[in-house]
């Protein structure tokens, strides 16, 4: 992991940026990179227009945007739940998708319905209900389904969707027990569907710069994660606080971003795992659920995570990956936007932080984008159900630690997790 430090990164560009950094990181990198770019279909690559450098070739060059898709061929999204993801941050990121475009809502409140159908130019013939949901088989414009409901619904509205001839998209935690996670994936298959779950981590460029790090062993070899996802929970009569609609507390909320951090990031799966809950007694917050869990995860070849996560304790969210010749972190990690990433090293005798300046992108459009790829070029999601799946399986054993005081072993995996990379550029 030689990275000059003196090395200017500030750019805009966050494709450029990243591929400056992986290039300073390490012989090869560049390649591995621009292999994977790829449009959404022929046609719409056909469309791209490419100017002519203005700097001088030694110059970082600016890299041309993607295509867009034509309005008429992008992917019609339907979105389930009109709460504070879809409002704040999934509908918003439409404006920023190359290939997606909201087509439908689904909301118990009309009125509500109609306000956002008329700011998003969402034809109000497309507004559903809950009891009506399945008469989106008969609407063509809608292709995908996000699933963006309280957790123990996930289950029954992607059955529904799957039933009704729509690939899904659903949100994290993918349901409230491996059994619902196994019914989804086999209603998905049965219809001949896709399935993907919104792990949008996954798809964001500091966590994918510091994959291909990973895999380069530029920390040499990998033997601890340390992380927290933590936040203070206010109301305390809402969903996320009732053990049958949330499947738990802090774990599946937002402890999951480390579980799957920490798996996607290296590719391992964790054998055993231990944990601990504690909920504090007359806090009217955590009569259902744990208020904190903390948790470690033992992975092959000597790699162990320790994690913590929090529903009373002030928003904090980060990351490290210590290996035995550097150390990666993220902080804040997980987090929508501002996200950082550094990484350390010994070079020439001393110790050097760096952090590259890896512009951001809208998590839920690379996520968006990448579904409608998959739709239209037929491609298994990068996040399939058998990923949500996996990490289900995980906190029920961590769940089952908490109770029980004992470590516990981890199902193994039976087939692959994940589908291919996403395109760089999505
Ligand atoms: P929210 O409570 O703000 O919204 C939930 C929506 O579901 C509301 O519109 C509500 O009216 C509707 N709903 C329908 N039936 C309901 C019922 N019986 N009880 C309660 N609500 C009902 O929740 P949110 O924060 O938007 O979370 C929705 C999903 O998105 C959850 O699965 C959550 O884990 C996930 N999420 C993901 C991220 C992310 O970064 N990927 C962030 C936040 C939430």
């Amino acid at each position: 992991m030689s990275i000059d430090p003196s090395a200017n990164l500030s750019t805009d560009d966050a494709d450029n940026t990243r591929r400056q950094f992986l290039r300073l990181a390490g012989g090869g990198m560049a390649a591995i990179a621009t292999g994977a770019w790829a449009a959404a279909t022929p046609e719409i690559e056909a469309n791209k227009v490419t100017l002519p450098p203005l700097n001088a070739p030694t110059e970082q060059q600016e890299k041309p945007q993607d295509p867009s898709a034509p309005p008429a061929r992008r992917v019609g999204f339907a979105i389930v739940g009109l709460g504070h993801l879809s409002l704040n941050q999934i509908l918003p990121a439409f404006g920023k998708s190359k290939y997606a475009y909201p087509a439908a809502l689904v909301s118990g409140d009309p009125v509500k319905a109609r306000k956002i159908a008329a700011q998003y130019g969402i034809d109000a013939a497309s507004i559903y209900n809950y009891q009506n949901y399945d008469e989106l088989a008969h609407n063509p414009r809608v292709d995908v389904v996000y699933v963006v409901l309280p957790n123990s619904m996930h289950r029954e509205f992607t059955v529904r969707a799957a039933k009704a001839g729509k690939h899904v998209l659903c949100e994290k935690p993918m349901a409230t027990s491996v059994a619902d996670c196994e019914a989804m994936i086999a209603a998905c298959a049965q219809a001949g569907r896709k399935l993907m779950i919104g792990y949008r981590s996954q798809y964001e460029p500091h966590s994918r710069a510091l994959v291909k790090l990973l895999k380069q062993n530029k920390l040499g070899e990998l033997r601890e994660f340390i992380s927290a996802n933590s936040q203070n929970e206010g109301d305390p009569t809402q969903w996320r606080l009732k053990k049958a609609m949330a499947g738990g507390g802090p774990l599946p909320d937002v402890g999951i971003y480390s579980i799957n951090q920490i798996r996607f990031l290296t590719g391992l799966e964790p054998e055993e795992v231990f944990a601990t809950t504690y909920a504090p007694s007359g806090d009217p917050r955590f009569t259902e659920v744990e208020a904190s869990i903390q948790y470690t995860l033992r992975f092959p070849g000597g790699l162990s995570a320790a994690c913590s996560s929090a529903y009373n304790s002030h928003k904090s969210q980060f990351f490290r990956v210590q290996g035995s010749t550097g150390w990666a972190e993220m902080s804040p990690a997980f987090a929508y936007n501002g996200l950082k990433l550094r990484t350390n090293q010994v070079m020439d005798g001393n110790e050097v932080t760096q952090e590259p300046a890896i512009a951001e992108k809208d998590q839920f459009a690379l996520e968006l984008d990448h579904m409608a790829q998959c739709v239209l070029q037929n491609l298994t999601p990068h996040t399939p159900g058998e990923e949500g799946l996996r990490d289900q399986q995980i906190i029920e054993a961590l769940y089952e630690s908490a109770r029980t005081h004992r470590p516990v072993k981890v199902p193994p995996v039976k087939g692959p997790l994940r589908g291919p990379e996403p395109a760089e550029s999505a």
